[in-house]
């Protein structure tokens, strides 16, 4: 999404304010962007419409370009969509009573035991696990077997129990055991049933869970809707397991059951061990859904690969006229396996300026390969010494590269200007006089 946001906006250079114009094709990328995460079409209207009604006539902030401005009003109502205020659990409660409840394969289970788990490693807390889903002999044996291997105490929950019986009784031997966090862990169905309802409000008016924890699989897109607000509507969840998110599911559902219920997610599961299991990180799903997370690893690895130090070095090198072509073509190298070079290139600091001093489109990718090509048909000594480069050598590199000696020279030309502008923005005179590399 970065990428063709970038490129549709960088088709408008230069504007200070973002108007109905200019933002309307980055609106339609991120409608796209959007369904493509599989965010229910309604949702992704609403947003569109705020993120549209607060972008309108925002002035670009200084230093950003108006894409880029554009995509920073786009993550940021995304995050406050998606509301990170009120993850976590309620610590207070004692006992503190958990429900989770959702359909049929949506990692219920699984999730109850890495709660407990999280509890009681986070918060000293001493987990119960309570099977109610008597429907499927298996489904106790999992939690059993679940709890076996956290060595947490689970009731006692056999098929022929009553659900609603099981959770209240639970209750009672959790206390004796002088356990302080029960897990309910109830049963779903393939699609949302009346029965089941009743039988999990009942749970809920007998135990009064302060905690009812709607639990979505990330691949369930369009459908966590209906299926989010029917469970809404009759029990009143409090917030949102959102599972499978270890997968290549973008996370839309997130946003659309938050729309829709207000509730924000308060946990990811991030794969099937009992470890697995994040407090929520609002700006994680939010570049996610709008598949930003390359931009952002790229960012990452680009402040890693050329911190301040190497930039530094660099700059110095440079004012100091010592930083050669050799220099040049390590740095371009590292750069390109980084993906884009005009923002990247802007990222050392200085570099943005020398860029407008050597004109607008001073490093476009396919003029990089050309002048990564003919620094690599260089020799060694030539790369050391850009002086030696004389008339015959031009020709040579010219020929080993397949360009025209023009190419060269415009090569030689820019980057001789690049050490002239580099040395007086360092202030390259203070040291004494050195002669420029390139005589
Ligand atoms: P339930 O029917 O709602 O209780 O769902 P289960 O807890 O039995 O989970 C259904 C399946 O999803 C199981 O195979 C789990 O191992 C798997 N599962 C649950 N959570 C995750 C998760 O976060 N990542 C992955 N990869 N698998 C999960
Ligand atoms: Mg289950």
């Amino acid at each position: 999404l970065q990428e063709r946001l970038s490129s549709t906006f960088s088709k408008l250079g230069g504007k200070k304010t973002l108007d109905e114009n200019n933002i309307k094709e980055g609106l339609r990328e991120v409608r796209l962007a959007l369904l493509e995460a599989d965010v229910n079409f309604k949702v992704v209207k609403q947003f569109v419409d705020q993120v549209k009604e607060r972008a309108m006539g925002d002035e670009v902030l200084k230093g950003l370009e108006p894409g880029q401005h554009f995509i920073k009003i786009v993550n940021e109502e995304l995050i406050e969509l998606l509301g990170g205020e009120q993850q976590g659990l309620d610590l207070k409660a004692k006992p503190l009573k958990l429900m989770m409840v959702g359909l049929q394969g949506s990692g219920k289970t699984t999730s109850s035991g890495k709660i407990a788990l999280f509890m009681r490693k986070q918060h000293a807390r001493k987990p119960y696990l309570v099977p109610a889903d008597v429907y499927r002999p298996a489904a106790i044996d999992q939690l059993n077997t679940l709890a076996k291997q956290l060595d947490c105490p689970v009731y006692p929950s056999t098929t022929d129990m009553n659900p609603v019986d099981i959770c209240k009784d639970a209750l009672v031997k959790a206390e004796e055991l002088g356990c302080d966090l029960v897990l309910f862990d109830t049963a779903g169905r393939l699609a949302i049933d009346e029965v089941l309802m009743d039988e999990l409000e009942n749970i809920k008016n007998e135990c009064a869970p302060q905690e009812i924890l709607f639990v979505a699989d990330a691949m369930t897109g369009q459908d966590a809707v209906t299926v989010a607000e029917t469970f809404n509507e009759k029990l009143g969840i409090t917030g949102v397991v959102l599972t499978k998110m270890d997968g290549d599911a973008r996370g839309g559902a997130a946003l659309s059951i938050k729309t829709v219920t207000g509730q924000s997610v308060k946990f990811v599961g991030v794969g099937e061990k009992l470890s697995e299991l994040e407090l929520f990180h609002p700006d994680r799903i939010a570049s996610r859904i709008l598949g930003m997370g390359d931009m952002m690893t790229l960012i990452e690895k680009a402040q890693s690969e050329i911190n301040e130090d190497e930039a530094k070095a660099m700059a110095e090198k440079m004012a100091k006229a010592e930083f050669d072509f050799e220099d040049f073509l390590g740095h371009m190298k590292k750069l390109k396996k980084l993906g884009s070079m005009e923002g990247l290139l802007k990222m050392i600091p200085g570099m943005g300026n020398i860029m407008k001093q050597m004109g607008d489109n001073a490093m476009p990718e396919d003029e990089m390969k050309r002048t990564e090509a003919i620094i690599s048909s260089m020799t060694m000594q030539e790369r050391r010494q850009p002086k030696l480069i004389n008339a015959s050598r031009k020709e040579r590199i010219a020929k080993g590269s397949g360009v025209k000696v023009a190419d060269v020279n415009v090569l030689i030309k820019n980057f001789k200007q690049m050490s002239t502008v580099m040395q007086s923005m360092m202030g390259g005179g203070g040291k004494g006089k050195k002669k420029g590399l390139l005589g």
